[in-house]
Formats: C-alpha cells, sequence, structure tokens
C-alpha cells in the first residue's frame, strides 16, 4: 500500500471539509506516519478518517478529531504542551510537529501503552517525554505549559492541569460522561478561565483509579 499518497488523499479531503485550517496543523498532519502508530493488522487502514483500537481496549482518535484539537489548541513553533493520554502517541507526534522544536510532556496511566509509545516516539524522532501516572495530577515537574490537551473524557478538566498551564495558554478538553462536548478552555492574565464548548465528541472515560 502507498501510505504517503493515502495520507496526502486524507489531508486533502480533511481540509476540503474544513477540519483543517492553520498551517502548522496541516504540516503536522500531511508530516506524521499514522500506519506507524496502529498495530499492524490495522495499517491498511491507518488513512481511513475513523478511531482505530490501539489494544488494552484504548483507540486511536480519528484524525479529523486531532486536526480539530490541534487547530483549537493552536499551538506556536517552541511551545511546551502537556498531553493526558499518551495512547499509542499518534496525537502527541501531531502535536510535536506542530509545535517544532519545542516539547511535548504526555502522561499516560496504563504503563504497557506508555512504554511502547514513547519508544516508537523515539524511534520515530519525536522530542515527547512520556510518563506513567495519573493524569488528573498533570505532569507539575515541567509546568507552567504554554497549552495542555486531554484525549480521555473527565467529568471536568482537573484543577491541576489548568494550574499547570501559563495565563494566556488553552485546553482542549473532552468532557462529560455519556454526553461529552469538546471544551476550549483560556486562561487569562486575570486568573479568571474563559471557556467555550464545541461539538459533541466520544473519547474514553478518563480513568479515575487514585481520584
Ligand atoms: N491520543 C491517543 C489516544 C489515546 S486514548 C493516541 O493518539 O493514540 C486515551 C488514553 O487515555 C488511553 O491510552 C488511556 O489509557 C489514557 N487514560 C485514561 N485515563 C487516564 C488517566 N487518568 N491519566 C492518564 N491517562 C489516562
Amino acid at each position: 500500500m502507498d501510505f504517503a499518497r493515502a495520507r496526502r488523499d486524507l489531508v486533502d479531503r480533511l481540509i476540503e471539509s474544513g477540519h483543517v485550517e492553520r498551517p502548522a496543523t496541516e504540516r503536522a498532519m500531511r508530516t506524521v506516519p499514522r500506519h506507524e502508530f496502529v498495530p499492524a493488522e490495522r495499517r491498511e487502514a491507518a488513512y481511513r478518517d475513523r478511531p482505530l483500537p490501539i489494544g488494552e481496549g484504548q483507540t486511536i482518535s480519528a484524525p479529523h478529531m486531532v486536526a480539530t484539537m490541534t487547530d483549537l489548541l493552536a499551538p506556536d513553533e517552541g511551545d511546551r504542551i502537556l498531553e493526558i493520554g499518551t495512547g499509542c502517541g499518534y496525537h502527541a507526534a501531531v502535536t510535536s510537529e506542530a509545535v517544532g522544536s519545542g516539547t511535548v510532556y504526555s502522561v499516560e496511566v496504563e504503563p504497557d501503552l506508555a512504554r511502547q509509545a514513547s519508544e516508537r516516539l523515539d524511534r520515530l524522532g519525536y522530542d515527547v517525554r512520556v510518563r506513567v501516572g495519573d493524569g488528573f495530577a498533570g505532569w507539575p515537574a515541567h509546568a507552567p505549559y504554554d497549552g495542555a490537551y486531554l484525549t480521555c473524557a473527565p467529568q471536568s478538566v482537573p484543577d491541576a492541569v489548568v494550574e499547570q498551564v501559563r495565563p494566556g495558554g488553552r485546553i482542549v478538553a473532552p468532557v462529560g460522561r455519556g454526553r461529552q462536548r469538546l471544551v476550549r478552555l483560556t486562561r487569562r492574565a486575570d486568573g479568571r478561565v474563559d471557556r467555550e464548548t464545541h461539538g459533541a465528541v466520544r473519547f474514553v472515560p478518563m480513568r479515575e483509579s487514585s481520584g
């Protein structure tokens, strides 16, 4: 299968349908080899616009969702971004491309997924640091971040994650149980948080292991 061609066609369609707006998002979507992130038996489906199983009962988000979240996060070159829910590492790789010389810090609760994603991201040359941990605590050691996003759905965005983003920074997350919405929070300089609600989405629930 010609993966490069399939990827080009996919991104062309995402642009036509309005799912990719920012040039950095387009560049990232055109570059990251999604087929390297899905299980071998799913490779042929890697450039269809749909979620795919990645093991441990988890799924890699559909390409249009990764693109939409990257547009909403709107990271700049050089940014340091916090991700909660590494999964297979695909979304982190897209963010890594979008921040260029910046760094992505990613927290994953499932040790096997964290290890595999970390090895894969290293092999592919992405500057993504992966840590096994509970995303409800964020990753305080590297705060403040320029932005953050979640790829699993809590009932509301964890306070720790909001607090670890600098004033002016954004947080993109699916929130809710059952009925989920994509939200974007913006931390203002005066300490208040602006909230916008975007479309209905479906993500795996954020695991509340250690509460
Ligand atoms: N962005 C990923 C998709 C991940 S699916 C990708 O591109 O593949 C959501 C991930 O969130 C799963 O890997 C799941 O294990 C993880 N997760 C669920 N609850 C979590 C928590 N409390 N802290 C950190 N990660 C969590």
